[in-house]
């Protein structure tokens, strides 16, 4: 906790006063163009890898950056898919997965959530990455099977994505564009889903 409260005081002094006018602006509403869906891991950093900005990006964050889908019950990630779509008009959005993940490591261990009720329901929505997982790539090593199952997992949370109908609807008017990243923890690359060649390729 220290070094939280040492980094706000860092914030007030260093970075706020710089930033002032930017602030000012953000205090009377938002209009981000992207609505970025990844998982809770600690090591995704979505403004450290993008270089963005307060004000930016729109993010929802799940353990296996799910997107349920056809569920009866009201859950925090399809209610902010929708804010996004319909109030905000975000024009993209992003469905991020990343190396080591350890919805996925569960998802191959399912012992992992022997006592843990919740996150084993919750996780229930991952078993979509199995019908998806593209080729293992060699140079994921040792952690190949793991991060095919993790790509998968993208494919999988993409679909559902779609399905969602604010999503089909913004689809169909042209306003709206889905992606499928997957973040190498490693090595900082992002790869993208390419729908045309079923494969993911280097963002850049
Ligand atoms: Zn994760």
């Amino acid at each position: 906790m220290d070094k939280l409260i040492a980094g706000h005081k860092r914030f007030l002094t260093d970075v706020f006063p710089e930033r002032k006018s930017h602030f000012h602006l953000l205090s009377e509403g938002q209009a981000p163009e992207c609505l970025f869906i990844t998982c809770a891991d600690s090591r995704v950093l979505p403004d450290l890898i993008l270089g963005t900005e307060p004000g930016d990006l729109f993010i929802s964050r799940s353990i296996g950056n799910v997107v349920p889908v056809a569920s009866q019950d009201v859950d925090g990630v399809t209610a902010t898919i929708e804010y996004a779509v319909e109030v905000l008009k975000v024009k993209h959005v992003i469905v991020c997965g990343h190396s080591d993940c350890g919805a996925l490591k569960a998802a191959l261990d399912p012992k992992a959530l022997e006592n843990l009720p919740k996150a084993r329901r919750w996780l229930d929505h991952v078993d979509v990455a199995f019908a998806h997982r593209p080729p293992l790539n060699p140079s994921d090593g040792e952690s190949a099977e793991l991060a095919a199952l993790i790509r998968g997992n993208v494919v999988g949370q993409l679909r559902n994505l779609r399905a969602q109908p604010a999503v089909v609807r913004a689809e169909s008017e042209g306003r709206l564009a889905v992606h499928g990243w997957y973040y190498d923890i490693l090595s900082g690359r992002i790869e993208r889903w390419d729908e045309g060649l079923k494969k993911f390729v280097a963002l850049v």
